[in-house]
């Protein structure tokens, strides 16, 4: 009998399995709660349910969308960079949907980095990452967050650059540090961008879900950066819809034009009833985003003075589903043994920061939790949690 993975490529192969597999199977045989994977527990607006199941019903999308996304969807997301952050986008050219803003980031990277090009990214990071540079066969360079404070670290990006540095992948608000770049962070970030003549693929998944002061700022709207930067949007993160895999891109038009390039030799087109519907969901008013941002601040908060109050070392969020902690204040010695150790002891389910490492060292101490869940749900968790004393 052949080894099940014998088949995969080499390259591929540390990939085979994900931490929110492993955690997620814990979950359910354990009946434990599944603070784990970030996916909310109630669905997005009534009123965009209604707008699929009508696009369906008219008979719009049902068949095969334009290769690059529906014409309303591009011209509702070129409106959206334009009212929310001051972006002209021409929708015919400089905008193009994907399966999930997974699929564009993978394109991307696919379409701008050649053979052991290096491709910075600050770590921890967003699961996909490291895959999808791997798939393009570049190179991730993991540029470690600030080991206290998990705020990103400008020296060490400059001394990890080197000639064959092409692509920084940056993703602000970030998941899991849940910190949210600021201006200047931004600013040095942009500096070291143009100094050095790289690409910036933006992952701004999060780009509505920041909280009290610390807004969410495209790296795209700062001085120079326009032209060097990709800009990835989700709206299964906008709207509470993870299931239906709608995301996009949005920047200049010759790298625009080189991510679709791929995107289109991937899935082709996705989703038609669902680009309509979100189409919808882009022109709502700014109500709608005060409110969403709103519930999950009161989540956040909730959830994070509850970990305080249990002994936790919590890592402020400023932005995103995840709160961070520091586990050894709890005792133990890292975050792995922490998650493999909790769902036995008190059903309760995180993911450690050093799964989504290239270094397992970078992210030792740190956990992630999702707080994108009902408050009943984070107060028995927190519950549950209480008896780890
Ligand atoms: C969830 C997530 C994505 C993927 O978004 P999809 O639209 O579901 O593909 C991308 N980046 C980050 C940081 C995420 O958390």
């Amino acid at each position: 009998m052949a080894a099940p993975l014998d088949r995969l490529v080499p390259r591929l192969r540390p990939h085979a399995s994900t931490i929110f597999g492993e955690m997620s199977s814990l979950a359910t045989k354990l009946g434990a709660i599944n603070l784990g994977q970030g996916f909310p527990d109630t669905d997005g607006p009534e009123v965009l349910k209604e707008a699929a199941i009508r696009a369906i019903q008219e008979g719009r999308g049902n068949q095969y969308p334009p290769a690059h996304g529906l014409p309303q969807l591009r011209q509702a997301i070129a409106d959206h960079q334009k009212s929310f952050y001051n972006l002209d986008v021409d929708w015919e050219s400089d905008v193009v949907v994907s399966t999930g803003a997974s699929e564009i980031i993978q394109s991307a990277l696919m379409a701008l980095v050649d053979t052991e090009d290096e491709v910075l990214i600050f770590e921890p990071w967003f699961d996909i990452y490291a895959v999808a540079v791997d798939i393009a066969r570049g190179k991730a360079i993991g540029v470690p967050l600030n080991s206290t404070n998990l705020r990103p670290d400008f020296t060490r990006l400059r001394d990890l650059i080197t000639s064959r540095s092409k692509v920084v992948l940056l993703n602000s608000p970030h998941n899991p540090a849940g910190i949210v770049f600021t201006r200047e962070e931004l600013q040095e970030l942009a500096s070291i961008v143009i100094e050095h003549n790289l690409i910036v693929i933006s992952d701004e998944a999060y780009e509505h879900l920041w909280y009290d002061t610390h807004p969410h700022i495209p790296i795209s709207t700062l001085p120079g950066m326009f032209e060097r930067t990709l800009t990835v949007g989700s709206a299964g993160k906008s709207f509470s819809f993870t299931g239906w895999k709608v995301g996009w891109a949005s920047g200049p038009t010759d790298l625009v034009a080189a991510a679709r390039v791929v995107r289109q030799h991937l899935s082709y087109v996705s989703s038609g009833p669902f680009q309509w519907a979100i189409a919808e969901g882009l022109a709502f008013p700014d109500s709608y985003w005060e409110d969403f941002r709103h519930d999950l601040q009161q989540k956040r908060d909730v959830f994070s003075a509850g970990l305080k109050s249990l002994g936790f070392d919590v890592i402020d969020s400023e932005g995103t589903y995840f709160v961070t902690t520091n586990v050894q204040s709890m005792g133990y010695k890292d975050g792995l043994t922490f998650c493999r150790e909790i769902p036995e002891k008190v059903k309760v389910v995180a993911i450690p920061h050093s799964a989504l490492c290239g270094d397992p060292a970078v992210g030792a101490p740190f956990v992630r939790w999702a707080f994108c869940k009902q408050i009943p749900v984070l107060e028995e968790a927190l519950d549950r949690l209480s008896q780890l004393r």
